[in-house]
């Protein structure tokens, strides 16, 4: 039973993945084979066929007879007004039911804190002002467990291949199929392990702090070097910046970001000293270094962090001084920079 908007919602997606295939952002739009776990239905709301009762933790959705209601675990009281629901059946053969709402977001309270933060592999986030938040490692620390249920999951293989000849390349081993979602679960667990991490750690630095600066970190580009690229995706560093960006905006914070060719690792936060010896994969092994100037023994992340949020009260304040609301954006900051070049400024010699 579907209803109306199940095709409208149908009609949007492929839409936004044709954009997003067209501008080069993702890869060419793919069927969805029948017997795939993973499935998701969206619909929007309407005569209130979507409902939810909070005292028998129990909802009525537009795809269930009007008397049936559905039995949930309800993890959050609903707030504001509920715009449209996307039931997801997961890989793992779970079943979830997000319902979007339209909320008013109240500004925090302004203080005086500025904050730059550098985001990094061996230590999560380091931020200027002292903190820092270990890296959480998920993967690393799972991995042997994940290995485990992969080699589980290929030895059903076969199996699962030789019946499906007869079926049109349906998997019939159950075995497989349990394997195949013992693996998923396991991967999912990490996932949300990494997500759980990124919420928390946004949200304290977004209440603590009224403008945040970090750097612009090309994660593609770290994902193609096979070094990092391991602990580049087990650290998730796009989820925490992004995350930060719309808390920002929620909250009324600032976050902006400085240019990624500015040379944060390089400037001794004491004397202004550039150190240009520092880079690339030989710059990261060192972790901290003495200034050939001003002798001052620095950490790499914490001067990093100083460095960008002094780079970063400088744009901010070209860019207008303190602004209510969402940061400058990208084009802009790097723009700034890129007029510094041509100046000839010794602080905009970067090493890329
Ligand atoms: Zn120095």
């Amino acid at each position: 039973m579907v209803d109306k908007f199940y095709f409208t919602h149908a009609v949007y997606e492929i839409h936004g993945a044709y954009r997003e295939y067209l501008k080069g952002n993702r890869g060419r739009p793919k069927f969805r084979r029948k017997y795939a776990l993973g499935q998701t239905v969206t619909t929007s709301f309407t005569n209130s066929n979507i409902a939810v009762n909070a005292h028998d933790s129990t909802i009525s959705l537009p795809y269930l007879n009007k008397e049936k209601r559905l039995k949930v675990i309800q993890h959050r009281p609903i707030e504001g007004r509920i715009i449209g629901t996307k039931i997801t059946r997961h890989v793992t053969g779970d079943y979830y039911i997000i319902i979007l709402c339209e909320v008013e977001m109240a500004d925090l309270p302004q203080n005086e804190n500025y904050v730059g933060i550098d985001v990094g592999v061996k230590v999560f986030v380091t931020s200027s002002d002292g903190t820092s938040y270990p890296a959480l490692k998920a993967l690393y620390k799972q991995q042997r467990r994940i290995k485990r249920l992969q080699r589980s999951l290929s030895r059903k293989y076969k199996g699962a291949q030789k019946k499906s000849k007869q079926e049109k390349n349906v998997p019939r081993s159950k075995n497989y199929l349990k394997a195949k979602a013992k693996l998923a679960r396991a991967h999912e667990h990490i996932a949300n392990m990494r997500t759980d991490t990124a919420h928390k750690i946004s949200k304290e630095i977004i209440c603590k702090n009224q403008a945040i600066f970090a750097e612009d970190i090309n994660v593609q580009g770290m994902l193609k070097n096979h070094h990092l690229a391991k602990a580049v995706s087990d650290a998730a560093i796009n989820s925490l910046m992004q995350k930060l960006a719309y808390k920002a905006q929620w909250h009324g914070r600032v976050f902006l970001k400085v240019c990624r060719y500015f040379p944060s690792t390089q400037i001794c936060p004491h004397c202004g000293y550039q150190n240009t010896e520092l880079k690339g994969m030989q710059g990261l092994r060192i972790r901290e270094l003495e200034c050939p100037q001003s002798q001052v023994h620095n950490d790499r992340d914490s001067a990093t962090a100083v460095n960008i949020l002094n780079e970063g009260m400088r744009l901010w304040q070209e860019g207008g001084g303190p602004r209510p609301r969402g940061g400058m954006p990208r084009s802009q900051a790097c723009g700034a920079l890129k007029e510094l070049v041509e100046a000839g400024s010794p602080s905009a010699l970067a090493d890329g």
